[in-house]
Order: C-alpha cells, then sequence, then structure tokens
C-alpha cells in the first residue's frame, strides 16, 4: 500500500505530494499521526493542536479521506505494516526542531528495515545540504517561480482511500484528538479556505495599508498579511502567496489609481519578508541543533539566571511593564502578535528578565498560533544578540509605549487595571506608582548588566572569529561581509 504521511501541509493546491500520489495512479492512504511526543512537547500547546484538527476537518469536508491515529509515528507504521505492507511512503521535507528530526532519522532506518520506500518532497524554497550560501538565491528562484501546482479535481480524490485491512483502526477526529485541547474562538481559523480569504483581503484590501502599519500592534493585527499561521501548517504555500503578490503588484502598477504608490511599497515590502522566511528557515535547516546552542557558540557563556519569579511573571503578563504585559495577555487569548511586539518582548525577558532564550523559545512558541521552527529560532537568537552577526537591538519596553501606542488604546485594551489611569501616567510608570498596577520587576540595572556581559564577549577576538563563520555559513548576502561590523 502506498502511504502519504501528512505533516505540516493541510491542503489541495499546489501540494506536490499529493500531486506525487496521483501521478502513480494507485490507491493510497492519506494518514495523520498525532504523537503524544508532539502533544506532550514544550513548545506545543492547544492552540497548535487546535490548527491541525480545523486543518484535518476541513480536508475532510473536501472529500480526502485521511486516516487519522494517536500513537508514536513508529508504532503506527509497525501496526498498519502488519495488517497490509506499506511498500511506498511519501511526505514532505520537513524543516523541523530536534525532536522530528531524531523521529524523521528513525523513520528512515524503520522504512529501510521493512523494505518501504520513502520519498521525501520539497514544498518550500529551503534547501537540504546547501553547501554553498551563495547558490542559495538561484535555487530559490527556480522553486519560487515554477508552477504552482492546481488543486486537484474532486473525482480524482478517489484515489486516496483506506484499505479494508486499516479500517478498523479508523476512528473520528474527535475521538483521535479527545482531551489534547479546548476548542478557542479566539485564535485564527487554519485551513486552506481561511488562507485563501485571508489572502484575497490583503492583496485586494488590506495590503494598501501594510506599509507603515506593521509595526503598532493597534495596526498591524488588521495590516499585517496575518497569513503566518497559514504558511506554518501549510494550509498555503509560500511560491502561491509569492506568485499572487508579483501579478497583484503588476495589476497595480497599470492601473490608473492614486494608491498605486501605497501598493506598490507595500507589497515590495510583503514580498521582503517572504524571501525573509527562506533565509531564516534555511538556517535552521542547516544548523539543526541552534535550538540548544546559539549559532555563535561563544555567546554560550551568558549568564543568564532563569529565576522562576520572572519567567512566570513574564509568561502571565505580569512584570508591571504595561506594553510587555498587554502583548504577553494579547498572545495568551489570541495567539498572535506583531513582529515589532515580539522582537521587544524577546528582548525584555533576555535583557531585562535574565531569561535564557531557549527558555524564551518554548514560553512564545506555545502561544505563537503560527509557531514555525525556523523563523522562531532564527529571531529567538537575533533579539537575544546571540548570532553576532547583527548589530544588538535592545528595544525599551516604554519607548515602545510612545513610538507604537502613544494613546495606550492597546494596554488600556489587554490591561484592564490600567484602564482608568492616563496615558501619561502609564508611560511614566518607572518613575511613579500607578494605582492597581504592579510594580516593575525589573530596571535599567538590570538591563546593563545583560548587555555588559554581552558585550564583553562580542569584543573577543575568538568571538568575532566565530561570526565570521557565522556570516559565511548563515548571513544574508544583502549586505556583504566587508561592509559589515563584526
Ligand atoms: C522572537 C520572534 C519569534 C518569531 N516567531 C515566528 C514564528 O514562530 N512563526 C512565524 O511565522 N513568524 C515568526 N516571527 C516573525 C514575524 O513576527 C511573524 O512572521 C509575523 O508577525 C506574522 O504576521 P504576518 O503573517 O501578518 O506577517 P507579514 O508581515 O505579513 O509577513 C508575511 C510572512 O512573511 C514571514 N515573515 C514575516 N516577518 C518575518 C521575519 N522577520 N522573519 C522571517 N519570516 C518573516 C512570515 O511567514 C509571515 O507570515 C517571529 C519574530 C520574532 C521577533
Amino acid at each position: 500500500m502506498n502511504v502519504y504521511w501528512l505533516k505540516r501541509d493541510f491542503r489541495l493546491s499546489d501540494n506536490p505530494a499529493l500531486h506525487y500520489c496521483l501521478k502513480q495512479k494507485e490507491s493510497c492512504c492519506v494518514l495523520f499521526i498525532l504523537e503524544p511526543s508532539f502533544i506532550s512537547a514544550p513548545e506545543t500547546s492547544g492552540f497548535h493542536i487546535q490548527s491541525i484538527y480545523t486543518a484535518i476537518e476541513h480536508l475532510s469536508s473536501q472529500g480526502l479521506q485521511v486516516l487519522v491515529l494517536r500513537q508514536e509515528v513508529i508504532e503506527a507504521f509497525e501496526l498498519l505494516n502488519k495488517s497490509l505492507p506499506i511498500n511506498n511512503l511519501v511526505s514532505h521535507e520537513e524543516v523541523g526542531n530536534l525532536r522530528t528530526f531524531s523521529r524523521d532519522k528513525k523513520v528512515k532506518q524503520w522504512c529501510k528495515e521493512n523494505n518501504t520506500h520513502w520519498t521525501e518532497i520539497k514544498q518550500t524554497a529551503v534547501f537540504r545540504r546547501l553547501t554553498n550560501r551563495d547558490e542559495r538565491q538561484g535555487y530559490w528562484k527556480e522553486f519560487m517561480y515554477a508552477d504552482c501546482l492546481e488543486k486537484p479535481k474532486p473525482d480524482t480524490l478517489s484515489l486516496f482511500i483506506i484499505p479494508e485491512a486499516w479500517q478498523p483502526y479508523q476512528q473520528t477526529l474527535e475521538q483521535v484528538f479527545a482531551g489534547t485541547f479546548t476548542h478557542c474562538t479566539s485564535i485564527q481559523k487554519v485551513t486552506e479556505q481561511a488562507a485563501n480569504t485571508v489572502l484575497n483581503s490583503f492583496l485586494f484590501d488590506r495590503g494598501k495599508y501594510y506599509s507603515g502599519n506593521i509595526s503598532s500592534p493597534n495596526t498591524a493585527l488588521k495590516y499585517g498579511s496575518r497569513l503566518s499561521p497559514h504558511l506554518a501548517w501549510g494550509t498555503m504555500t509560500s511560491r502561491e502567496i509569492y506568485q499572487k503578490t508579483q501579478i497583484a503588484k503588476l495589476q497595480y502598477k497599470e492601473m490608473e489609481i492614486a494608491d498605486k504608490g501605497k501598493w506598490g511599497r507595500s507589497l515590495n515590502s510583503f514580498t521582503s519578508r517572504l524571501h525573509w522566511r527562506d533565509h531564516f528557515m534555511q538556517r535552521l535547516e542547516s544548523a539543526p541543533d541552534m535550538e540548544l546552542h546559539p549559532i555563535n557558540i561563544a555567546y554560550d557563556a551568558l549568564p543568564y539566571t532563569n529565576t522562576a519569579n520572572n519567567i512566570e511573571a513574564f509568561t502571565k503578563g505580569e512584570t508591571g511593564f504595561p506594553m510587555i504585559d498587554a502583548c504577553m495577555r494579547c498572545l495568551n487569548i489570541t495567539g498572535f502578535i506583531n513582529f515589532r511586539m515580539r522582537s521587544m518582548l524577546t528582548s525584555f525577558a533576555c535583557f531585562y528578565l535574565h531569561i535564557d532564550w531557549r527558555v524564551v523559545h518554548y514560553i512564545l512558541a506555545k502561544v505563537f498560533t503560527d509557531f514555525e521552527p525556523g523563523i522562531h529560532l532564527s529571531q529567538l537568537q537575533m533579539q537575544a544578540g546571540v548570532v553576532g552577526i547583527n548589530t544588538v537591538r535592545v528595544y525599551n519596553p516604554t519607548k515602545q509605549i510612545i513610538d507604537q501606542d502613544k494613546e495606550c488604546a492597546f494596554i488600556k485594551k489587554w490591561v484592564p487595571e490600567l484602564a482608568n489611569t492616563t496615558a501619561v501616567e502609564i508611560i511614566m510608570h518607572e518613575e511613579i506608582s500607578v494605582l492597581n498596577y504592579i510594580k516593575p520587576i525589573a530596571n535599567k540595572a538590570h538591563l546593563k548588566q545583560m548587555k555588559d556581559a554581552l558585550w564583553a564577549i562580542r569584543k573577543t577576538q575568538e568571538s568575532k572569529e566565530l561570526s565570521r563563520q557565522v556570516y559565511l555559513k548563515h548571513g544574508s548576502r544583502k549586505t556583504p561581509l566587508r561592509k559589515r561590523k563584526l
């Protein structure tokens, strides 16, 4: 029997693995395995499990039969293989974390021992075994400009079956997912249909205001593309988004409309981010242990303290810093916050609270519905200042109020105990005590301590040499090495 193993690719359109299976013209079983080790992983939350649930539910409603099991992957393959041998296994390449990497190594071994042929197919412009970083751009273009694969016609989906031998293992989605999440209506809905709706509203309406509005949480939640959970769970590919955006850009260019310039600026800025996406995911693909160590190992010596009180206060949004607390509370309920605020949260946790970025990783991954290991780990390390090839940027959470939420509307929404406090009092919270609100749990002295420790490392010859190597292996080729201050 042939098996298409669903991973983070819950869609029918532009689905290379599905397309490959259809071309074989042989029956195939679509399989999703809900692994207990995924459910209990420190980065997993109900937001992620719910996203998978709704995405599969929608695929089934489109006529794709999916066999869903709740087991570890090898156990599931063993079980199925006993009653009907798995001859061919097809899946997409995954740019995952160490857990999925080590699981996939076991799957490879299992396939070898059981005469199962495993075909892994590319679904993103991230390249395995890339030896020369200078060649990435060429491969990127080739992949991103290749034709997107059409959504299969409904009648062709009849090729995907659950064979009789495996039907006894079939349970309803509700049964398999029982007890794994509490349905939450305030997070984005992750289905292929929702992805199309979000993309259309971005390209033909909201996107005009993208440029200039993605830094403030008051506007970014509306004018950002909001495609991240769809990209993360694979309900739409970045290739499809990129190509549709390029076409929209050309159309706006040809139109005689007043907002032509606005559209051009916004869509250019948006497509740059799609480039960044693959650039950062490539980093994890090429350095899988960046979950454990900074990409510049010299920074492993930073003296994080990981105090339980600080971790708890940060996680709950009870630090006494209004912008930090508003963002964390917003994340805990909605599963989303914009890029600038994610950067601020990370630098605050690492520099003010001395929480290790490896701990911040789990706290934030859980509350990001769009958790994508490659972007997440690369950005955490960048914002914590442990990459060595970027300018160290520490966000001052009070300056972010003035810059991004001057009227404190966002803060008042998420920190209700400040609803009747004036904006100036909120902005002055570090100097004056604010009624009904927690006192700040950290101060500039804590910040200075961590900054000094970081600069002490940054100045050493060893860290400079390591940064040079990091650039050669992982750096963006937009700014040449000789222009960078390492
Ligand atoms: C500490 C930290 C952790 C992050 N973790 C994640 C994560 O787990 N998953 C995730 O998708 N994004 C992550 N980001 C990047 C970014 O914040 C989100 O992609 C963005 O806020 C999602 O909103 P959007 O879809 O409206 O983005 P848009 O601005 O509309 O961007 C479109 C797409 O481009 C990609 N993108 C945007 N910004 C970046 C960036 N700086 N680096 C790489 N790719 C980018 C995303 O796929 C995004 O969906 C993180 C950023 C930081 C600072």
